[in-house]
């Protein structure tokens, strides 16, 4: 099982940029995101109603606190000072991949199994996340044969099953 948690979200900032943090995890195989920060109903609905259009189990919570998420998990916190991630792979058990927000508490870099920069480079919790996931499922996605709207691969135009 892999699950997500996104740190210090911000209602009035990072609403889009959460949304797509939920998109990613979900795309590429998590079952659940965890946030922390501003408790947020509308960020909370449009995860949900992409579920229910394109299927799938995936959930979001609001959690106060996230120190009880790590227990029993490996835990992975992306951030750009993390070993290479490439070097980080066949993890056991249930992982929970951690993504921060404007500022990450230090007893995250403490508390995480595992610290892992994709480049060592300033960029997006949203592209680490892509990243990562991507190398962690080994280029192995869901299919999401629940969906109502199921897109058809097709080389022009919008084709749907
Ligand atoms: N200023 C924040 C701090 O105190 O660390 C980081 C802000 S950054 C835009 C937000 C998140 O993106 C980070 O917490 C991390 O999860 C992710 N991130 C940014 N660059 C990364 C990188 N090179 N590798 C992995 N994750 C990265």
């Amino acid at each position: 099982m892999i699950e997500v948690l996104r740190l210090g979200h911000r209602i009035s900032r990072d609403k889009r940029i959460s949304t797509h943090v939920a998109l990613v995890a979900r795309s590429f195989g998590a079952s659940k995101i965890y946030y922390t920060g501003q408790k947020d109903g509308s960020y909370e609905n449009s995860v949900e109603r992409i579920v229910s259009e394109f299927g799938g189990n995936f959930s979001i919570e609001h959690v106060e606190s996230y120190k009880k998420l790590f227990a029993g998990k490996t835990v992975v916190h992306l951030t750009m000072y993390g070993e290479d991630f490439l070097e980080v792979s066949d993890l056991k058990g249930d992982i929970l991949i951690v993504v921060g927000g404007e500022k990450v508490p230090g007893e995250v870099y403490e508390l995480a199994d595992y610290n892992v920069g994709v480049t060592n480079q300033p960029h997006s919790e949203v592209a680490a996340l892509g990243v990562f996931m991507d190398h962690l499922v080994k280029s192995s996605y869901p299919t999401f044969k629940d969906g109502k709207v199921r897109v058809k691969p097709s080389t022009k135009g919008k084709e749907f099953y």
